[in-house]
């Protein structure tokens, strides 16, 4: 994390009277925290800037943010900022070319470098987390908010799995503690964030019911178009239900495969050990080393990722 970096970040911020903030498709809370916390902690320090947040709809997470509908012509003259997107192709609203200068802050592997000024922290819990840092470097002049304090602490709760997952420091802990300061309702944050609609509980069901895990832990779910429609899930919400394979005592990795409507399988990948974004890449896909996503044109792809993922639980020495 260069200081350097964060010098320049701020600098582009008070150059330009516009800032445009995208986040990546299919977004998760810490896409829309990171997104909404660095929006509330520029429009509370810049008052006189106009800060938008764009993208597709948020789906059930409308209880964090909603976005701003604004026109091509806002992003003549303005700074784009994209938080959480790892790859040009995964930023939610392509008109992020449109403005003047890019700037991207993110804490996945920086396989796809892009933008004026990019800063990466791979050791970061989430990108909220960063937000939050970046908030806390210029905390002299840098005023957040209860709404960004919120946001932020949404976006780490749900990155790390509730501080559960590998990706939890003492700094992120640290950071979470001095976001809690803040007067928001931190319980009922986190209810929202864990409940789910009946529909999704039933899918866990299945999943449970469904999940096949060879000798050496590694497991697999397909989830048919059929089935999502039989129980009217979309692909977002089955974001719910990824983690849930990892309480399985004999599982050590496994994937989620969502059939979309074009036949081609959303692939959620997690592991409790083996690096499987090595496997992700090779299938138009990427992400962290313990949870990644990509996309399976076909069954015999299905297939062929379920192999790769037995191979790596196979090498895997506890
Ligand atoms: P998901 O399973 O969608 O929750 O994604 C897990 C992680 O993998 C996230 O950090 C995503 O950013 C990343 N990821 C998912 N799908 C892709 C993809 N098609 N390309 C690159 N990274 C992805």
């Amino acid at each position: 994390m260069s200081e350097r970096t964060l010098e320049e970040i701020k600098h582009a911020i008070q150059q330009y009277q516009t800032i445009i903030i995208h986040r990546h498709k299919s977004p998760d809370p810490d896409a829309l925290g990171s997104q909404g916390g660095l929006a509330e902690l520029l429009r509370q320090s810049y008052p006189e800037k106009k800060i938008y947040q764009v993208g597709e709809a948020v789906g059930g997470l409308d209880f964090l943010i909603t976005m701003d509908e604004i026109p091509d012509e806002a992003y003549q003259g303005a700074l784009v900022i994209v938080t959480d997107t790892a790859n040009t192709a995964r930023i939610s609203d392509s008109r992020y070319t449109l403005g003047d200068k890019l700037i991207k802050i993110d804490h996945h592997p920086n396989d796809e470098p892009y933008g004026d000024i990019a800063y990466v922290n791979t050791k970061a819990s989430s990108c909220s987390e960063i937000i939050a840092d970046l908030w806390q470097f210029f905390e002299d002049e840098w005023t957040l908010s209860e709404e960004g304090a919120r946001l932020l602490y949404a976006g780490i709760v749900g990155d790390t799995g509730r501080f559960l997952f590998s990706n939890t420091s003492a700094h992120t802990f640290k950071i979470a503690a001095d976001l809690r300061q803040f007067d928001f309702d931190a319980t009922y944050l986190n209810r929202q964030l864990q409940e789910m609609p009946l529909k999704v509980a039933r899918l866990s069901g299945i999943v449970y019911e469904q999940l096949e895990v060879d000798k050496n832990g590694a497991g697999k779910v397909i989830l048919t178009q059929e089935l999502l429609a039989e129980l009217g899930i979309n692909d977002l919400e089955t974001s719910q239900i990824v983690s849930l394979p990892g309480v399985v005592d004999e599982l050590v990795a496994w994937a989620i495969f969502v059939q979309q409507p074009n036949g081609h399988f959303r692939v959620r990948m997690r592991s409790k050990g083996p690096v499987i974004n090595t496997i992700a890449k090779k299938y138009r896909g990427g992400g962290h080393p313990l949870a990644s996503g990509a996309n399976a044109k076909d069954m015999v792809e299905v297939e062929a990722i379920y192999q790769e993922i037995q191979e790596v639980c196979k090498n895997f020495v506890k």
